[in-house]
């Protein structure tokens, strides 16, 4: 076989849905795993969707995922331009060749002609289908004479040129993920090719681009399958290879029903872009992955997942696992249901591969921001919190309370937390703490827990309000790990106040 080649190649309208990103990444991963080459290609013949920012948009989401491509608008290799407008003079020919071959032909229809033929089509509870049941009667080059065409043609009317469907033939298309399909051609409508304002239409650019990009491998959403038929036609038209072909199942919204839109994102809270995206007419913003707070790792391990498995246990996946792993047989046919609390996860779990020192600087530029200065060991606080961090803007909230003391108690917790001799216990509690020399957690974890055995009494009796007295609620790290970085002074201080105000 020819080395891997695959291309991502989406239409600059507007801003890369998650399900753009998945496509790319499995564009990405099968072509590195078989030392392939991935490239991108901007298909932007249709200008009457183009959108501004569209393009660098995509640029931006692979730069941020991490998928680099090795051909492409900003990266030029032997088969460039990348970018289908600065392709235009390209496709005319080969539209022209398949008229001269009579596998196409030129049609004049006027949208308004074809519109009541529609219309009377449906009066008749019928679907209009411009194919070989009707063509020979409509306004095209098969039905005019010579003459008529050159006049029209002369004369600047409009026209198209529509590809000219073969009549009942069984096409056996083959899916690597779905596989055998098989289906009539005299079910398919005469695409049009090429249009009069001189871009050829997605149908012919994709193939033709694919065909001189020597793409060796199709790998596209399932939007794609009804194109698939067309597609195998026109390479046999041009009596070109045939690229393999893999379309990926739909990503679905979490209910199961439908595919996952824009406003399942605004819906549930949970972003469908990767980066944030503001409309340029509306000005609307769209919440994205990155300001969200997401790690690019964890964004592309969760994406992987939705229509893809490794078949083994594993989840948890860096980049270079999953070219290792990644296998087109083993993506599923079946639509990918979109799981928000599974994408957290995802990220909760790659966030904790982190080393410390990524946390220590977060943390650090948290503390700049907030502009807050402290003499207290900020590496052991990080350190004492991060593991109950999804997101490392939560590193904040997990560890406010060593810099503010608490002033109040939930009514709750004090009902759950204070018993008769809770003041006198902690009264108790701080004299031990005063003796503690060396006021390290284990010093103080031995000491108190000695203290509390000695006085046969449950752990909960000091645990919880001790807890309360230092956090300020009855969650958070290793108690003895708290004083130990609050200090002794200020340990006992907390306790104090607790046992006045409580
Ligand atoms: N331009 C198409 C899109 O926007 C590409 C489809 C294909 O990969 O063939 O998705």
């Amino acid at each position: 076989m020819n080395s891997v080649r695959v291309r991502f190649a989406p239409s600059p309208t507007g801003p890369l849905h998650i399900g753009g990103v998945r496509t790319a990444l499995y564009n990405y991963l099968f072509a590195k795993k078989h030392n392939g080459t991935f490239i991108l290609r901007i298909e932007d013949t249709d200008q009457s969707r183009f959108v501004e920012g569209a393009e660098q948009y995509i640029n931006n989401s692979l730069d941020w995922c991490n998928i680099p491509y090795d051909e492409g608008p900003n990266k030029p290799g032997q088969f460039g331009p990348y970018k289908q407008s600065e392709r235009k003079s390209l496709y005319k020919n080969y539209a022209d060749q398949l008229i001269a071959e009579d596998k196409a032909y030129f049609a004049f229809d006027t949208p308004e002609q074809l519109d009541a033929l529609r219309k009377e089509y449906e009066s008749k509870g019928e679907t209009f289908i411009y194919n070989w049941h009707n063509r020979n009667l409509l306004q095209n080059s098969l039905h005019l004479t010579e003459q008529e065409v050159q006049q029209k043609l002369s004369e600047g009317h409009p026209y198209v040129i529509r590809f000219k469907v073969p009549e009942n033939t069984m096409l056996d298309l083959k899916d690597e993920i779905r596989g055998d399909i098989n289906i009539n051609t005299s079910t398919l409508d005469d695409k049009i090719l090429f249009k009069s304002d001189g871009m050829p239409t997605y149908h012919l650019a994709n193939i033709v681009d694919d065909h001189l990009m020597e793409i060796t491998h199709v790998i596209r959403g399932e939007e794609w399958l009804p194109s698939l038929a067309l597609h195998v036609l026109l390479y046999k038209a041009f009596k070109w290879n045939i690229p393999h072909f893999a379309h990926l199942p739909l990503i679905l919204k979490p209910t199961g029903k439908g595919k996952l839109g824009k406003r399942d994102g605004v819906a549930g809270g949970f972003p469908v872009f990767p980066l944030q995206w503001t409309d340029p007419k509306t000005n609307e913003i769209a919440s994205g992955y990155k300001e969200d707070g997401y790690l690019p790792e964890a964004v592309i391990n969760m994406l992987a997942f939705l229509g893809w498995n490794p078949g083994t246990e594993q989840e948890i996946f860096s980049l270079e696992e999953l070219i290792e792993s990644f296998e087109l047989s083993r993506v599923n046919k079946a639509g990918a249901k979109f799981d928000p609390e599974k994408s957290l996860w995802f990220q909760q779990q790659h966030l904790q591969l982190k080393d410390d020192s990524f946390f220590v600087e977060q943390f650090e530029e948290i503390l700049r921001e907030k502009q807050i200065t402290t003499d207290l060991d900020v590496r052991k606080i990080v350190l004492s919190i991060k593991e109950r961090a999804i997101f490392t803007k939560d590193l904040w909230d997990l560890s406010v309370f060593y810099f503010e003391s608490p002033t109040q108690y939930d009514e709750k917790d004090l009902k759950k937390a204070i018993k008769e001799d809770t003041s006198e216990l902690m009264q108790e509690l701080t004299d031990i703490l005063k003796s503690i020399n060396n006021f390290e957690s284990t010093t103080i974890s031995d000491t108190v827990k000695n203290w509390i055995k000695s006085k046969e009494i449950g752990f909960g009796k000091v645990m919880m309000p001790l807890r309360l007295a230092l956090v300020g609620s009855l969650q958070g790290p290793d108690l003895f790990e708290i004083c130990a970085i609050l200090g002794k002074e200020e340990s006992i201080r907390r306790i104090e106040y607790f046992i006045n105000n409580s």
